[in-house]
């Protein structure tokens, strides 16, 4: 029904796009699972009934993987990997069976209790992808509370009408993948945030997205009109007719700049006097590379390795190391690829016999802390890495660093490992290249004493500002605090370049900051060349590099790090856009 006036509502910008069209309200409501005990003759019946779940939900996944995978090699199909392989996966199939067993409880009951489990591992974890994959498990769960209760699956039927926005509290990744079924103009989610699924899976799909507006479900029906900002986050219910027109303008505009900004961004970008800037990837598995080298990636320049270990119970084998990082770098076709060794944050992604509970995982055993300790989780991905420099340009980097002992100690193991490759005949590289991640502010205090160690750095801006700042990077409470032009944040970066230039070596920045076109000109003035980020981010930090001339940012940095606040350097940075680059203002 159409209402007669218009409302403008504000939620997280999570897909870029504008779009406009009618709302589809997708009820994604699950009824109470029962919860019962059984006797005790029941629980074979029991056990039979939850497999019988497990395998539809399998297939149900499979099919939409399958559909899919003909249209693109996307974000999304990994994700539907990943759930196949938790419905796979023996800890969480055998944890519910042997509550149903040893509890006599209904499989529902069992489930929705190994589902707790899992998740309570998955939360207070460093890092926001993680935390963010903790809601895998949900999905999963969801799928298969469903079958076991005979409820259908959200999109079971072919029913969504074409040209909707569709609104719902959530979408797992496999329903928010099929909405490339159906015509689907925009989506809209009451939960989440920009690392939420439904986000991720609509970047790679291409669908304007907005997430994060509570309450949405209450005021929106289906068959409204409905303008959506994927940009800015904005949400119009019922526009005017001049509103949608303007709607549509706009949806045309930034489609075609979109289209101009990712052309441009496949050459090299050269500042206005001259400078060239290397411009490299972020990923976290290997598909991702051919994201990256379509916007016009250089290589990659932050291969976050963890993610080899998500979704599995057991560690990795030398062997799988290796075929995922030749998969990597076959991708890449000659350019450059950086691999850091494993960052992983306290001890909850693998088998339980790593296990350590701990009351600050990020002060805690992490990244390089951990692999010292347990050497041979890092021989192992040592061992891969020297393997794959021998046929392919691979950099190695050791993440979380806080002392030059480190860099001994894991140099140590390096040539520890060269020297077994080379007794055993097998072919390897005597000579990768071994860098660190600056994100300790002590790394970039000594940075001058590190860089005498190491062949390059990579400047990590989420923990270096997360620790300088004493901000956790994933709580919302604190999160109006984390403030990368901080004047503290600024110097260290500051002092991390000149110690790389006195030392000859060389500086990337890969944090998110680096992938933020807004503060493109302060890592130039800062002396940053290199800079790695997610694949979309490539074309607008490439344009704003050719739109920039090193002199200026110097300048502007210069008087930047003569300000006092951080209130103070954010808005001389919006003045200096305002001339520099208007498009970026606001
Ligand atoms: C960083 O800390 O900036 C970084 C790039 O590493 P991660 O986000 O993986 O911790
Ligand atoms: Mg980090």
């Amino acid at each position: 029904m159409r209402r007669a006036t218009s409302r403008r509502l504000k939620g997280i910008g999570a897909s870029p796009g504008i779009a406009q069209g009618t709302v589809y309200v997708v009820n994604a409501g699950l009824d109470a699972p029962p919860q019962f005990h059984l006797d005790q003759e029941a629980v074979p019946k029991e056990l039979e009934r939850f497999e019988a779940a497990v395998a539809l939900s399998t297939r149900q996944i499979r099919e939409i993987r399958d559909r899919l995978s003909g249209a693109d090699g996307g974000e999304h199909l990994l994700i539907l990997e990943a759930h196949l392989l938790m419905l796979n996966d023996a800890v969480f199939v055998e944890g519910v069976k042997s509550l149903v067993r040893e509890e006599t409880i209904n499989a529902e009951w069992a489930l929705r209790k190994t589902i707790e489990r899992i998740r309570s591992m998955f939360e207070g974890l460093a890092h926001d992808y993680f935390r963010e994959r903790g809601s895998d498990i949900d999905f999963v769960g969801e799928r298969i509370l469903r079958n076991l209760m005979g409820q259908a699956q959200v999109f079971a039927a072919d029913d969504l009408p074409e040209d909707v926005v569709v609104v719902a509290h959530d979408l797992s990744p496999a329903d928010t993948a099929q909405l490339t079924r159906f015509r689907v103009r925009g989506l809209i989610t009451e939960a989440g945030s920009r690392t939420s699924h439904a986000a991720i899976v609509a970047r790679s799909l291409d669908i304007p997205a907005v997430v994060g507006l509570p309450g949405m479900l209450q005021i929106a029906g289906t068959g409204d009109r409905i303008v959506i900002d994927g940009f800015t986050g904005e949400v119009i219910l019922s526009p005017t007719a001049k509103q949608i027109s303007t709607a549509k303008d706009s949806e045309q505009r930034a489609r075609t700049k979109e289209k101009d900004a990712i052309r441009a961004s496949l050459t090299p970008a050269h500042t206005k006097d001259g400078y060239k800037v290397s411009i490299f990837g972020n990923v976290e598995l290997p598909l991702e590379a051919d994201a990256v080298l379509s916007h016009g990636g250089e290589g990659v320049g932050l291969y976050r390795t963890e993610f080899l270990f998500v979704g599995r119970a057991t560690t990795p084998t030398e062997e799988e190391h290796l075929q995922n990082y030749r998969d990597l770098a076959r991708r890449l076709a000659g350019r450059p690829l950086t691999i850091r060794t494993l960052d992983l944050g306290g001890d909850k992604l693998f088998s339980t016999a790593h296990k350590v509970q701990e009351r600050n995982p990020a002060l805690g055993l992490r990244a390089i802390r951990l692999c010292l300790q347990q050497p041979e989780l890092l021989r192992t991905q040592l061992r891969a890495i020297l393997r794959v420099a021998a046929e392919f340009p691979v950099r190695l980097m050791l993440p979380m660093i806080t002392d030059v002992s480190e860099i001994h100690s894991a140099k140590q193991l390096i040539r520890a490992e060269i020297q077994t490759l080379r007794a055993e005949g097998i072919e390897h590289s005597a000579d990768v290249p071994v860098g660190i991640m600056v994100e300790t502010p002590a790394a970039a205090i000594v940075s001058d004493l590190l860089a005498k160690e190491v062949d390059f750095f990579a400047i990590g801006t989420n923990d270096l500002i997360q620790y300088s700042l004493a901000i956790d990077r994933g709580n919302e409470h604190v999160a109006h605090m984390y403030r990368p032009l901080h004047p503290a944040i600024l110097r260290l970066i500051a002092q991390t370049t000149e110690a790389a230039s006195h030392a000859g070596i060389s500086v990337c920045v890969c944090g998110e900051m680096a992938a933020e076109a807004i503060h493109t000109p302060v890592l130039l003035g800062l002396g940053i060349t290199e800079l790695s980020m997610n694949a979309t981010a490539i074309p607008w930090v490439k344009k704003i590099v050719r739109d920039s001339s090193f002199t200026d940012c110097r300048r502007l940095v210069d008087e930047l790090l003569m300000t006092c606040s951080p209130l103070e350097v954010e808005e001389r940075l919006r003045a200096y856009l305002k001339v520099h680059h208007p498009e970026l203002d606001g």
